[in-house]
């Protein structure tokens, strides 16, 4: 009990001078010691869970983001969708707060001794085409398999590689009404045969992902852009920061590229 031992002369010293009791000293000495490993235990445990960004509920500004119900999301935090093992997906564009919601409620998750796991699509599939070109698809998923809660960010931002869209499948599914999911995404459901480039595979990942589901709709500004709104013209505000791109690649228009710009996407 290394803790226990760190303030033990302290703890004698007191109870020498008459200032606490013998039960007191024991009781102060064993919370101490708890304290210390639980905040261990805690510590690694949001290590493990790649939440390397420590976002809480406390540090949402819910009167920023009126179209959010600060009560849903409080109800969210008891993580009874975890035990029912639910999908909860959070949809809105860039800046809205799914990472920070999704990040928080991980944090809440992990304190509650929940297993949590926390990666983007993109990392997601490319982990699973790594283990599928490796012959270690089936262990990979089982992996993925043995948290209480995964959370994928950032579904939307990127094209999907070719076949991610199965390889996510094949995890939905493993997953399916056994394990709890947050998915934050910038594209309405209707755009995911586009994301994934398969329109079969998105209805199937649709029909597991849409049962037993929260869907919560954030519909407000970026964050990022509060300070710096007034720098940014009213027409790109309007549409190319708030609102995503298309999916669909545009016709080429002649003449130079345009220059890149705009949100940085990737970090979305
Ligand atoms: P999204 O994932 O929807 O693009 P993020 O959750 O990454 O947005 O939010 C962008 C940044 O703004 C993060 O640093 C996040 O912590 C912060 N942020 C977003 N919304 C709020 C809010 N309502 N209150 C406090 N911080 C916020
Ligand atoms: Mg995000």
């Amino acid at each position: 009990m290394p803790r226990a031992i760190e303030i033990l002369d302290a703890t004698v010293r007191q109870l020498e001078r008459g200032e606490m009791t013998a039960l007191e000293a024991i009781d102060a000495l064993l919370v101490e010691e708890l304290t210390l490993r639980e905040n261990r235990r805690v510590k690694t445990a949001l290590v493990m869970a790649r939440l390397s960004t420590i976002k809480t509920l406390a540090g949402f500004d819910f009167s920023f983001q009126p179209s959010l119900d600060k009560n849903r999301i409080m109800v969210l935090a008891e993580l009874k969708f975890v035990d029912r093992a639910e999908v909860l997906h959070l949809v809105g564009p860039p800046g809205t707060g799914k990472s920070h919601l999704s990040l928080a409620l991980g944090v809440e998750a992990v304190k509650a001794g929940r297993s949590v796991y926390f990666t983007t699509l993109a990392d997601l599939v490319g982990a699973l085409a790594k283990a599928e070109r490796d012959g270690s698809l089936r262990e990979k998923i089982r992996f993925f398999c043995r948290f209480a809660l995964l959370i994928v960010d950032e579904i939307g931002y990127l094209p999907v590689i070719p076949g991610g869209g199965n390889l996510f499948f094949q995890l939905v599914n493993a997953r399916y009404e056994k394990g709890a999911m947050i998915l934050t995404s910038n594209r309405g459901f209707a755009e995911w045969g586009d994301l994934f480039g398969d329109p079969v595979v998105a209805t199937a990942l649709l029909d597991r992902l849409l049962h037993h589901a929260i869907v919560i709709q954030i519909e407000g500004s970026s964050y990022r852009l509060r300070q710096h709104a007034d720098l940014v013209p009213e027409h790109i505000r309007s549409k190319a920061l708030i609102q995503p791109q298309p999916l669909t690649p545009q016709p080429k228009r002649r003449g130079r590229p345009p220059k890149h710009g705009g949100v940085d996407h990737a970090n979305g």
